[in-house]
């Protein structure tokens, strides 16, 4: 662990995930378009099995302009994202939902690093609180799309150079999902 803010870390009780990069294998300058290029990364299924097992609420949080860029439709990407929850289901991984932003536009209201995604969560979800939930990502977006609603968050960096602005607004740390050790 890289950095460790004074977090409470016992009262978290729900993380949201990126996907891309923190869930499976990104693909840097393009995006996941099918079954066969989505590809988990190392001690995903472990890791989110044990959070699981302690209760924690997953939930997963994507940003995939692919599809509003015409590369896949938006039945391409829940059919992934069945093969995806079918996986996890094996492996007695519950994920509570799954919100993703198809549009192309940054300013667009539900596209990280806006909070449009993790509001709605709040808002469908009600015993999940900002203050007990931890955001988990790879993008200084992630982070700021976390500090904008006033979760904590969780850099992985994937063995690429830390900026100041996500020292800023990381409270944790960590090479990759598979590294993240938080005792809960
Ligand atoms: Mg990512």
């Amino acid at each position: 662990m890289l950095k460790e803010n004074n977090i409470p870390l016992s009262k978290i009780k729900n993380i949201f995930l990126d996907r891309d990069g923190v869930i499976n294998r990104r693909k840097i300058g393009g995006y996941i378009l099918n079954k066969a290029e989505f590809e988990l990364l190392d001690g995903v299924l472990e890791k989110l099995k044990s959070w699981s097992i302690k209760g924690k609420r997953l939930f997963i949080i994507t940003n995939q302009k692919g599809v509003g860029k015409g590369l896949m439709t938006e039945n391409d990407l829940e059919n992934l994202h069945q093969h995806m929850l079918a996986i996890f289901a094996e492996n007695n991984i519950r994920i509570e939902d799954i919100k993703y932003c198809t549009a192309l536009s940054d300013n667009d209201f539900r596209r990280k690093p806006n909070p449009g995604m993790l509001l709605e969560i709040f808002d469908e979800f009600q015993f999940v609180k900002p203050s007990e939930t931890l955001f988990i990502g790879d993008s200084l977006s992630d982070l700021q799309a976390g500090k904008a609603v006033g979760t904590y968050t969780c850099f992985l960096h994937n063995n690429l150079e830390l900026s100041d602005q996500i020292r800023q607004n990381a409270d944790l740390i960590f090479e990759s999902l598979l590294k993240t050790e938080i005792p809960f």
